[in-house]
């Protein structure tokens, strides 16, 4: 059975959980409750199990991992993307 590192708010290790809950957050250990949705080309996206504080998510139901938020800021920071930011709802949990 697949054990999880768990985490508290400061992002101090904590402890773990074990059973089966899917992926491992390829950053830190964590439960991943997210893949990184970022194209990678032919019709694929990154796939990097995250999970939640790994995390960003850029739009409805679309996730970065932390390399590729970093390149998507970049990127529209430089003006590639207009984002409609009104348009961005908050993610609900549950
Ligand atoms: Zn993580
Ligand atoms: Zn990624």
């Amino acid at each position: 059975m697949p054990c999880y590192k768990q985490y508290n708010s400061e992002r101090k290790h904590t402890g773990f959980i074990c059973g089966r809950l899917g992926e491992h957050c390829r950053e830190c250990g964590d439960v991943a409750d997210y893949l990184c949705d970022f194209p990678v080309g032919n019709g694929k996206t990154c796939d990097r199990p995250l999970c939640g504080h790994h995390a960003t998510e850029i739009g409805p139901g679309l996730h970065y991992c932390p390399t590729h938020h970093a390149e998507w800021s970049k990127f529209r920071n430089d003006g590639g993307v207009k984002l409609e930011l009104q348009n961005v709802l908050p993610y609900k949990v549950g």
